[in-house]
């Protein structure tokens, strides 16, 4: 209900949601950011009502950087961000139908029907999960249980998923699939309506439970307990349980152990990025997918130059379709080259600032700690890896990095960005960090 509010200011809502959009996959957008309002929009604030005090709170938790970089696009920056709650509907009234439309698992909002075998592409980088996808499909319940995969964004958790999911049910299997975050939500309604029997029915009726981006466990306690049971259940009835993260188990934040050796008893599988002969073949794949005409070496120079995941091939070749088909102009490597060179600037469009405020944030040191002499290992460790991102992510020289470091000389610079390189290579822990980390920096659009 923004029915007081300007036209202009329906209108930046209107693109603020857009470039959020952009930053979020569709299952997140239904999620968390379809019921979300703008109710007041001033110099100052802008502020939100959300439907429930859990879902400001998740998304204050988890999406502040999405909104705050879409307010800046929108260019409305510097606003600070306020939830309102929806208090219209008493707690009483809270409908999990009416509160939570996304828990309608049959909705066609949640499974892309393209997302299956077929549509798939195996190499090395993905040929042990896509195999365990496969013998699960054929007899789940038995083989791997559970089956988990991880790797990091955009490199086709999700659409095995959906392979496994489509696979089954036209054998005539129950099986559910649901972002790890509908299942937080459920639970999280659930405590208000108190309709146990109906959670408990929903995730324990079926025979195929696979479930999404299960890192997301990490935010909510009480709903890891959950989902520990519901695992429980359905394990020792032998019903097949698939599950995908952004990181292999021991790495999800806060997860207690009984969980992760949950987790060991079936097949831990791990996708890695594609390799160069894999990305040139996913690349004809989406070609022919999008029937467009490029030829071979425009594809080669495609996997040299784009890749780091395949959301982002997919991304490139859409913008790529959308440009000749507006410009009615021939796509060959010349065109091709040109509109990567757009995108390349774009992609390293990625300021200090951002790296020092993420940096800081997950290590939870001040600004001023970094810049400061200190040599303890919790700020030098921080400070070396905001120098070494700012070395991969920016344009910056070495001398402006030091600048932004608190005035250090280039060669602190050089050797920082040395060192992280080389742990990175010999510490699991940092390199975890580092993918984390650059993940967060790199979050880019959903196609
Ligand atoms: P994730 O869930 O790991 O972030 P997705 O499953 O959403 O990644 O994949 C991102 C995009 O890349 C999707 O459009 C998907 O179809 C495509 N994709 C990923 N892996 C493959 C593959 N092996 N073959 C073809 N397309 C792929
Ligand atoms: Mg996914």
């Amino acid at each position: 209900m923004n029915h007081y509010l300007s036209i202009s200011e329906k209108k930046i809502w209107i693109l603020i949601q857009e470039k959020i959009k952009e930053k979020v996959t569709p299952q997140q957008f239904t999620t968390w950011f379809s019921g979300l309002n703008l109710i007041k929009l001033t110099t100052k604030e802008i502020h939100l009502r959300a439907p429930n005090s859990f879902c400001s709170e998740w998304i204050e938790n988890n999406y502040m950087d999405a909104i705050m970089l879409s307010l800046k696009e929108a260019s409305i920056s510097n606003r600070k961000v306020k939830f309102v709650i929806d208090n219209s509907s008493s707690e009483s009234e809270l409908s999990a139908q009416n509160n939570y439309p996304f828990l309608n698992t049959n909705s066609p909002a949640y499974i892309n029907k393209n997302y299956n075998y077929n549509n798939f592409l195996v190499g090395p980088c993905n040929r042990l999960a896509h195999a365990a996808a496969l013998a699960v499909s054929e007899s789940p319940g038995t083989t791997y249980n559970p089956l988990f995969i991880h790797g990091s964004v955009g490199l086709g958790k999700t659409h095995l998923l959906h392979a496994i999911l489509l696979r089954l049910q036209e054998k005539g299997h129950k099986a559910l699939y649901l972002p790890c975050e509908s299942f937080v939500n459920h639970y999280i309604s659930t405590i208000k309506t108190d309709d146990w029997d109906n959670f408990r029915n929903k995730y324990r009726q079926i025979d195929i439970l696979l479930i999404d981006d299960v890192h997301f466990l990490a935010n909510s306690q009480s709903t890891r307990e959950e989902f520990f049971h519901t695992f429980n259940a359905l394990y020792t009835r032998q019903k097949q349980i698939v599950l995908s993260s952004d990181c292999p188990p021991e790495e999800i934040p806060t997860i207690e152990e009984r969980l992760i050796s949950r987790f060991r008893w079936g097949l831990i599988t791990r996708i890695d990025p594609p390799g160069f002969e894999t990305s040139v073949a996913i690349i004809q794949k989406k070609i022919s997918l999008l029937k467009m005409d490029i030829s071979y070496d425009v594809a080669c120079y495609l996997a040299d130059n784009v890749v780091s995941n395949i959301r982002e091939i997919e991304g490139t070749l859409i913008n790529i379709h959308k440009y000749a088909t507006m410009n009615k102009s021939k796509i060959d490597l010349s065109l091709v080259k040109q509109i990567i060179k757009g995108f390349s600037k774009q992609k390293h469009n990625i300021g200090i600032e951002k790296i020092l405020n993420i940096v800081t944030k997950y290590y939870g040191v001040q600004l001023s700690q970094l810049h400061s002499k200190r040599k303890l290992r919790s700020i030098t460790l921080p400070r070396q890896i905001a120098m070494h991102l700012a070395r991969k992510f920016t344009n910056l020289s070495l001398e402006e990095i030091g600048g932004y470091m608190g005035g250090r000389d280039h060669t602190t610079v050089m050797h920082a960005d040395y060192k992280i390189k080389k742990l990175k290579t010999l510490d699991r822990n940092i390199s975890s960090t580092l993918r984390k980390l650059e993940n967060e920096l790199t979050k880019k659009n959903e196609y």
